[in-house]
């Protein structure tokens, strides 16, 4: 349990002598350190400490600080162990961020360091490593070794030691395989041939340092009067023009000038070269677009009034912004943000993980220049790094970024904003498990701060909240100029099949509505639903699919490579020519790939120009971003893609929207896949006739009856919510239960299983009054992942606290009965049931 009192921040009398300690390890408990004397003096909440753990060295996180052993410690002080080093003589960790992730941990039933570490960018937590090195005696045994008896693997590792002065154990592991590599280095040691240690790697982050040049006021100048030279003078004039400050290379190129002219004026005293700082600025080549000076319409008007008084008092109020697709949202999200400064308050905001587009960064940059920092997940580490320390110091006040940004460290916040706070991106999908939204609430709450949740589409439990009032309601029912929403239109495919008598993949209506659209110069989005769908490899003769060896998941065909890929775990096959099964020759390559939709269309209007944007293109950030500049730019006529496409773009040009195949994410078995459905179509269909043009959207299904379908061809959200809510409270599911998904994975199926009826019989032991439900061990919807079988327990409980008491109750029993709590992932609010 984590029962560390909110840690007290008044700093105490007496130096501290105990240090608790967050490890980043999945367990649900703190540790208590003594500090030797060289720390005490130091030693801050929030700073990291390197401690012993075991038989490893770890990275701890500073959470609270003892005079003396409290009382609910039970341990001895003779067994508490020394810490081992500071690594931070400024704490990274803000006292507002150590109280928001405890809150976290605690409501999440995660891991407090885990959730710690996840605050911070990545490269600045230190790691260690061991490192091998052979000793005299080693290396008089390998001379004493003839050449026959240096074939075997101890051998080769001893002279491969003998040849480098300290090797890594990685480096060893990847030259003789890792458990050659472990055996022989411990047999090594053993024989006292090579010793073995731990060392501290320096952090992958460092500040970038660049050697810069200013000049210096004149009473430094040196007193002779020796005229300067021409290249001199054109030094002195090039750092005047640069306000007296240049970088050394950057001055040594405008100027004209070599480095010794430099160290000539150095020399006199007229300059002075020496070491800054240089901020690596992920916006630094990108063109910032005019600021936009726009007059509020009255609608936004009266939205932004509601926000600017809130944020004027300065207490906590929590907004539901429900606007429509191109309703001007994101012009009242600046407006407040530039209020929130005006108040001498900072400010958050979230956006989606792929939604944080290079345009609307650059947007952003125009209007807040470097008040703005961005925390995105494909910056370089040094780029995220810098971001985080201008906000940490204070010199950046707004931070955007997607899930992780939540715990930027900024001081004195007024205001959070979280954009499309429907989407499932701001849940982590790993350990620690958290909803970036949902802390963000909370974040809010702490800081006495206004919090704006923002969609076109809200999360069914949010829009709940606004109907019972907890969240203010908010409406922006109109596009902005009453542009019109797009005409939808469902194209259905049974008729297609029907009329055509083969399977295809595009309804003449959309093949027409494409050709149309190129016609008269207009753009054009083609978008897959790929959640659950893909493109695999099925036998016509035994009706076989390619699965993955690891994963209980068809392998997805590329075509490009004519390979086979695991998208949970990376498998990759060469694709066959035969069945593996039957040696059948009639193997198929099924289903509509973006890639595949791209050759197909390709083919068919050689005239326009298409790109792809998915998965399997955007691994590199540079190209993803070229691709959709150069669709703003109308260098491209048509983009395909996946779900990412339908996510926040706003490009005026594009007036069609065709959904190839939208019913593979309805068969889902989740009980979000209905909602889910409904709100891809209703923001993809956001993205058709943003401009002055009527937009039109073309939905392909098998299922056109089906009730996310026709309300989101309507655009209608409460409709859909009406009926959608009914289906909640009839089945008990959300928002009108608190859930939580158990999910225990192990290579051994039994022992898997085992785990999981220990697990629930622990919670069911505890569930003495029945104030929740604990569902039997089901195998989970995705039975087996990169080579682990998973089983499931759902909770369904009335209230958020009983289930919380249920799980910290029923892990506590677990945890007393040795149930392994290391293969139990716990997720509290779990949006994702696959
Ligand atoms: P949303 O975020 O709600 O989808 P946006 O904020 O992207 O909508 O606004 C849609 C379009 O309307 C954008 O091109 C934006 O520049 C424009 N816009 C927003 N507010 C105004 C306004 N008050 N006057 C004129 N144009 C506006
Ligand atoms: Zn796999
Ligand atoms: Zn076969």
């Amino acid at each position: 349990m984590q029962n560390v009192a909110v840690p007290s921040f008044t700093k105490d009398a007496t130096a501290p002598r105990f240090a608790e300690v967050a490890l980043p390890l999945p367990l649900r408990q703190t540790f208590t350190y003594s500090l030797p004397l060289g720390l005490r003096e130091n030693v801050k909440i929030g700073a990291r400490l390197l401690v012993p753990f075991g038989k490893r060295q770890l990275t701890g996180y500073v959470v609270a600080l003892h005079a003396e052993l409290s009382e609910e410690i039970e341990i001895e002080e003779e067994a508490i162990k020394d810490a081992l080093e500071l690594l931070d003589a400024e704490p990274l960790l803000t006292e507002e961020i150590i109280r928001l992730t405890q809150w976290t941990a605690d409501y999440y039933s995660a891991s407090w360091g885990e959730v710690l570490k996840a605050s911070l960018p990545a490269g600045v937590n230190a790691s260690r490593e061991q490192i091998v090195s052979i000793n005299s005696s080693g290396r008089d045994e390998l001379l004493k070794l003839s050449s026959k008896n240096l074939s075997t693997a101890k051998a080769q590792i001893l002279q491969h030691l003998a040849e480098n002065a300290e090797v890594s154990m990685r480096q060893l592991a990847k030259n003789f395989g890792a458990s050659a590599a472990a055996r022989c280095v411990r047999e090594l040691v053993k024989l006292n041939w090579a010793t073995s240690f731990q060392r501290t790697l320096s952090v992958q982050a460092k500040p970038k340092r660049r050697k810069a040049v200013r000049l210096l006021p004149t009473e430094f100048h040196a007193a002779n009067t020796k005229p300067l030279t021409e290249a001199q003078v054109r030094i002195i004039e090039t750092l005047i023009a640069g306000d007296g400050e240049i970088g050394f290379t950057e001055l040594i190129e405008n100027a004209d000038a070599s480095a010794s002219s430099i160290n000539t004026l150095e020399k006199r005293g007229i300059l002075e070269v020496f070491v800054r700082e240089v901020w690596r600025d992920p916006l630094r080549d990108a063109k910032i677009p005019d600021r936009q000076n726009l007059i509020l319409t009255d609608e936004q008007a009266g939205v932004f009034q509601k926000i600017e008084n809130a944020l004027k008092a300065e207490t906590y109020e929590a907004f539901l912004l429900y606007g429509v697709t191109g309703s001007g949202k994101t012009e009242i999200y600046i407006r407040a943000m530039r209020a929130a400064l005006g108040n001498d308050k900072s400010a958050l905001m979230l956006v989606p993980e792929i939604a944080l587009t290079p345009v609307f960064s650059r947007r952003l940059r125009a209007v807040f220049g470097e008040e703005v920092a961005i925390l995105h997940s494909s910056l370089s580490t040094g780029e995220r790094f810098d971001e985080w320390r201008r906000l940490r110091s204070g010199k950046a006040r707004i931070a955007i970024g997607t899930r992780s940004a939540v715990f930027a460290p900024l001081k004195n916040l007024g205001l959070v904003i979280v954009d499309e706070e429907h989407d499932g991106s701001y849940r982590q999908q790993e350990s620690p498990f958290y909803h970036g939204r949902d802390v963000a609430v909370v974040r809010a709450k702490f800081a006495d701060a206004v919090v704006v949740l923002g969609s076109a589409t809200p999360a069914l439990e949010t829009f709940h909240n606004a109907k019972s009032e907890k969240y203010v309601y908010l409406n922006l029912p109109n596009r902005i100029g009453n542009r019109p929403m797009a005409q939808t239109e469902l194209v259905d495919m049974r008729e297609v099949f029907r009329q055509e008598g083969k399977e295809a993949i595009f309804s003449p209506q959309l093949l027409e509505a494409i050709e149309d659209t190129y016609r008269k110069g207009e753009q054009s989005i083609i978008l897959l639903n790929r959640r659950g769908f893909s493109s695999f490899v099925l036998c016509r003769s035994c009706g076989e699919t390619i699965r993955c060896q690891n994963c209980d998941i068809t392998l997805t065909y590329h075509k490009r490579e004519q390979s086979l890929v695991c998208h949970y775990c990376n498998f990759r096959a060469r694709a066959p020519r035969k069945c593996p099964f039957c040696d059948s020759q009639f193997i198929f390559f099924i289903g509509e790939g973006t890639e595949q939709i791209e050759d197909i269309l390709k083919r068919k209007f050689s005239s326009i120009r298409i790109a792809r944007i998915d998965r399997d293109t955007t691994n590199r950030r540079k190209s993803f971003e070229e691709t959709l500049l150069a669709f703003g730019e109308h260098k491209i006529d048509m983009l395909v893609g996946t779900q990412m496409l339908a996510k926040g773009h706003d490009y005026p040009n594009v007036t069609l929207v065709g959904v190839v195949s939208v019913d593979a994410g309805l068969g889902l078995p989740d009980f979000r896949s209905a909602e889910r459905t409904f709100q891809l179509l209703t923001q993809v269909a956001g993205r058709a006739g943003r401009g002055l043009l009527q937009g039109r959207v073309i939905i392909q299904t098998f299922y056109p009856e089906h009730y996310a379908l026709r309300h989101a061809c309507n655009q209608n959200y409460e409709d859909f919510y009406a009926q959608e809510i009914r289906f909640r409270r009839r089945l008990n599911y959300p928002p009108f239960v608190a859930l939580a998904c158990i999910t225990v994975h192990h290579e051994n199926y039994n022992y898997a299983f085992d785990t999981a009826q220990l697990l629930r019989e622990c919670l069911s032991s505890v569930n003495r009054e029945g104030n929740c439900r604990v569902l039997s061990v089901a195998p989970a919807p995705i039975a087996r992942l990169k080579g682990e079988h998973r089983m499931q327990i759902l909770i369904k409980s009335a209230t958020r606290k009983k289930l919380r008491e249920l799980l910290d109750f029923g892990l506590h029993e677990a945890q007393e009965k040795a149930c392994d709590l290391r293969i139990v992932n716990v997720e509290i609010d779990p949006v994702n049931l696959m």
